[in-house]
């Protein structure tokens, strides 16, 4: 904003004399306003405009998509709150041990998408039962075949893959089995889009209060089955990534979404290697944005800039047909509404997931509109496509 006075002090230098200054000051500046006015009125309106373009965004006008989420309910309520709030979702089929759960899932996920195909589209998986066995392949491409015909965008690869199963031999079978390529390339060859959650957040190795993140050490005190540190004969988080990054060099034509940051939440300079080396790769940030709230905010928000068409705004919130509504619908606010003010703007906020306070990333409105929505729509091929703009359904 202009500043009346610092302009006046530009223009009228401060006199060593005391003597006479308001009476300079005064004559000077009447003859000075006519001559400048004509000049400040336009800057001090261009600056007004600057300053407006700068101020973030509603949250209301700008469209976004959640990424990433868990939609196993019937209920339209949902739905209905999303695009109340201008929100559209992918919602993710997971697990990888179980054909029947993966089918209840795309049954609730396609029947919220006929009932609002502007507001949700939705991921299906594959079963690894019977893997290793003649006809696996064959019966999980032609699921995947229907799948991809009656509207799927995509495929998930849960952390089962690479951190439950084991072979015949009680070796872990990892992401990058050989037996994984004809499906990966079938996705790749059907334009879809690959999802992994391969491997958790680096704190899943370190006990409980070496955790960096409070939310970590709650999940990790109530699913102790996940909680690597525990069981030393799993595969290592290295290995895991390694074995993620191994896919994505065998298959470049592949477009992967690496959820939750890549699992590599832990260090921007890590993932920005993954995403130097790897063109085909792209992250969702779903419930890994604290991870990046305690890193150094300068470091985050230069590696958002650099990165900012390879990053796409999730949450992984969940809802189940038994959930309390009122509950999750809250949570879920909460959410969108405290990741929207990180995002927008510079303001010292706190989380229940972080132990300091942190300040609001302030990006600006180009950047903000890939990451909310831009990206997801260039990333997931044929997402919303018959979307003009929001809400027609
Ligand atoms: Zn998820």
């Amino acid at each position: 904003m202009v500043n009346n006075e610092a302009n006046t002090q530009h223009v009228y230098p401060p006199s060593s004399s005391n003597q006479g200054l308001g009476a300079v000051y005064h004559h000077s500046f009447k003859s000075m306003k006519q001559i400048l006015l004509p000049i400040i009125l336009p800057a001090f309106v261009f600056a007004a405009q600057c300053c407006f373009i700068d101020k973030e965004p509603g949250f209301k006008d700008m469209p976004k998509i959640d990424a990433h989420v868990h939609i196993r309910t019937s209920k339209p309520e949902i739905m209905n709150f999303a695009q109340e709030e201008n929100f559209r979702f992918i919602t993710i089929c997971n697990r990888s041990d179980n054909r029947e759960f993966i089918d209840k899932q795309l049954v609730l996920a396609k029947l919220q998408q006929q009932q609002f195909p502007q507001t949700l589209a939705y991921l299906t998986a594959f079963s690894i039962e019977k893997f290793g066995e003649p006809g696996w392949e064959d019966d999980v491409l032609k699921l995947l075949q229907r799948d991809f015909e009656e509207g799927a965008i995509g495929v998930k690869v849960w952390k089962d893959i690479g951190m439950v199963f084991r072979d015949g031999s009680g070796n872990f079978i990892m992401p990058d089995d050989p037996r994984f390529d004809p499906v990966y390339q079938f996705i790749a060859d059907k334009n879809g889009i690959l999802m992994t959650h391969t491997g958790e957040p680096l704190n899943c190795w370190l006990p409980l209060d070496s955790m960096t993140v409070l939310s970590d050490q709650d999940y990790y005190k109530n699913n102790p089955q996940y909680h690597m540190f525990l069981h030393p004969g799993y595969p290592s988080h290295e290995q895991l990534i390694a074995a993620r990054d191994h896919v994505l060099e065998k298959h470049p034509d592949l477009r992967m979404v690496g959820a939750h940051l890549g699992s590599l939440e832990w260090s921007v300079d890590e993932l920005a290697k993954r995403l130097d080396r790897y063109p085909n790769f792209a992250v969702d940030m779903a419930a890994r944005i604290c991870h990046l709230q305690i890193q150094d905010r300068k470091k985050v928000k230069d590696f958002i800039v650099k990165y900012q068409d390879r990053l796409m705004y999730a949450t992984d919130f969940g809802i189940r047909d038994d959930s309390n509504y009122e509950a999750r619908v809250t949570d879920l606010k909460q959410r969108w509404h405290s990741d929207w003010d990180y995002f927008t703007t510079r303001k010292e906020m706190t989380s229940p997931s972080v132990r300091n306070s942190f300040s609001g990333l302030g990006l600006d409105n180009k950047i903000l509109e890939k990451i909310f929505y831009k990206n997801a729509l260039r990333w997931l091929p044929g997402v919303f496509q018959s979307t003009k703009e929001t809400n027609n359904e």
